[in-house]
């Protein structure tokens, strides 16, 4: 007998979390690396860069591109549509 696939509200709730996306970055970087198809300057600069461009006190907006950003729901709802964009 084939069970139901469960979608938890917390199952849901990471997939459109953009910190589960970083970390899922992250974890995509060190597999690169890992696996020798990513220096570990390049896999490194890289998260750094994500790191720096999502959580960064006041940056300047990389979707708006203002500091602080004025809408950070919506710029958010951007980067996720373009991480999700990337995945395919
Ligand atoms: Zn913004």
């Amino acid at each position: 007998m084939n069970a139901p696939v469960e979608t938890t509200a917390e199952a849901a709730a990471l997939a459109t979390d953009f910190r589960f996306a970083f970390l899922c970055s992250t974890a995509g970087h060190y597999r690169l690396v890992r696996d020798g198809h990513e220096s570990l300057n390049d896999g490194f600069d890289a998260v750094v860069r994500l790191h720096d461009a999502w959580f960064a006190l006041d940056p300047e907006c990389t979707v708006c591109g203002l500091a602080p950003c004025q809408s950070p729901t919506f710029c958010n709802s951007c980067r996720k549509a373009d991480y999700r964009r990337g995945r395919r």
